[in-house]
């Protein structure tokens, strides 16, 4: 063999019998061979296991995979690029012209983006709701086929609750699929409900450090399998690096999640306790009007504290530009706090009923709480607090 053709087989290095990598290795391959014609296609045929091409399965993005499914109480999982692709994928594969979508005002930006516009252009009609019109979602049930129910809990920003009780047993019993975006509660919360399909960021809480962008839908198996015979083709893989990522940043999933809840309900009790302070939407508190359903249907209350200032929209500026720790810029789960005002997060295509129902206001400000000191934290709002004004 020459050298020219030796670069582009290397030697291999298979582990002896009884000697395995504590972390499994990335598989940084796109392709996958077997040893005869005969054996690829039976694999082709789905007559024996294994990988062949990237776009459609990967030993690292699979371990990742089976990880997700086990945490969120589901059979299977699929992994993507960013979370809206898990999204995008989702909704598409799961919808036809003639369909009709049940989601709320309160859904994720781009979400609503995705069903409004996107999938309205392929003929797939909605009805866009509040997600405390819990009355609504059954009359829409009971009045029309409804192909599936969309929403969130909490809900982004104002932390509204999903009676997910209510929803799905209503959603069942009219043969409509529920799809829950599960990203604010993380993947060890909801699963004992009767949700036929989670989707997540996994760009947030799963990789916490901000590095690395990716989604997850997860299942029972067979609905899985529908949906990987067309995500194959709408290809928005997660890159095996990325999942190798995302898998060293789950090590650390439930420590963050919790340490991070802790640091939240100490700021929204500062909070609550502020004279400048109008209103704060934590689910932890007592003081938030959906608190006993928060309280049964979750363990921890998640890291986005969001509040209303007394002085508006003048305030939020204020408020937002002094703060010294907390980085003005979008997303959330990550050890860095962040900081969005309403000016950067509305949902500008909402009528002013609909903007009404969304509970920003011009002087709302979402806080997502990170990893650092408490008492730095609460330090820098206090500060804050004071140079917002009454
Ligand atoms: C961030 C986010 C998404 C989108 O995830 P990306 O990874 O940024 O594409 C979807 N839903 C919720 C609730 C989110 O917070």
């Amino acid at each position: 063999m020459k050298k020219p053709t030796r670069v582009n087989h290397p030697p291999e290095v298979a582990l002896p019998p009884g000697n395995r990598a504590l972390v499994a290795p990335i598989y940084q391959s796109v392709k996958f061979e077997f040893e005869t014609v005969e054996e690829t296609e039976q694999y082709l045929r789905g007559e024996r296991p294994g990988f062949f091409y990237t776009r459609s399965s990967n030993p690292t993005t699979r371990q990742l995979e089976q990880l997700l499914a086990e945490l969120q109480g589901r059979e299977d999982c699929l992994v993507t690029a960013t979370g809206v692709g898990a999204i995008a994928q989702t909704l598409l594969a799961l919808t036809r012209a003639g369909d009709h979508i049940l989601c709320f005002v309160e859904t994720y930006n781009p979400t609503r983006y995705l069903i409004r516009r996107v999938l309205g252009r392929f003929g797939v009609t909605h009805t866009m709701l509040s997600i405390e019109d819990t009355t609504g979602i059954e009359r829409v049930l009971a009045a029309q086929a409804v192909r599936l129910v969309y929403f969130e809990s909490p809900t982004n920003p104002v932390t509204k609750i999903a009676d997910l009780a209510a929803i799905t047993r209503a959603a069942r019993a009219a043969h409509a699929l529920t799809v829950m975006d599960n990203t604010f509660a993380g993947f060890h919360q909801h699963g004992e409900f009767d949700v036929d399909v989670f989707v997540h960021s996994l760009t947030k809480y799963a990789s916490g450090a901000g590095d690395v962008m990716g989604g997850a839908v997860i299942a029972r198996a067979e609905l899985i399998r529908t949906l990987h015979a067309d995500f194959r083709s709408l290809g928005g893989t997660l890159d095996p690096h990325a999942a190798f990522l995302i898998l060293r940043g789950l090590k650390t999933y439930f420590v963050r999640y919790q340490a991070q809840c802790e640091r939240a309900v100490s700021i929204a009790q500062l909070l609550a306790a502020h004279a400048a302070v109008a209103r704060v939407h934590y689910p932890g508190l007592p003081t938030h009007p959906q608190y006993a359903l928060a309280a049964r249907q979750m363990r921890d209350f998640g890291t986005i504290v969001t509040f209303d200032l007394r002085g508006g929209e003048a305030a939020a500026r204020r408020f937002a530009d002094a703060l010294e720790l907390f980085a003005l810029t979008p997303s959330l789960g990550s050890g860095e706090s962040l900081i969005l005002t309403a000016q950067i997060m509305s949902g500008r295509e909402l009528d002013a009923e609909q903007q009404r129902i969304s509970g920003v206001t011009p002087g709302t400000v979402r806080l997502s709480i990170g990893l650092e000191d408490v008492g730095d934290l609460t330090e820098d709002v206090t500060r804050a607090l004071a140079a917002a004004g009454p």
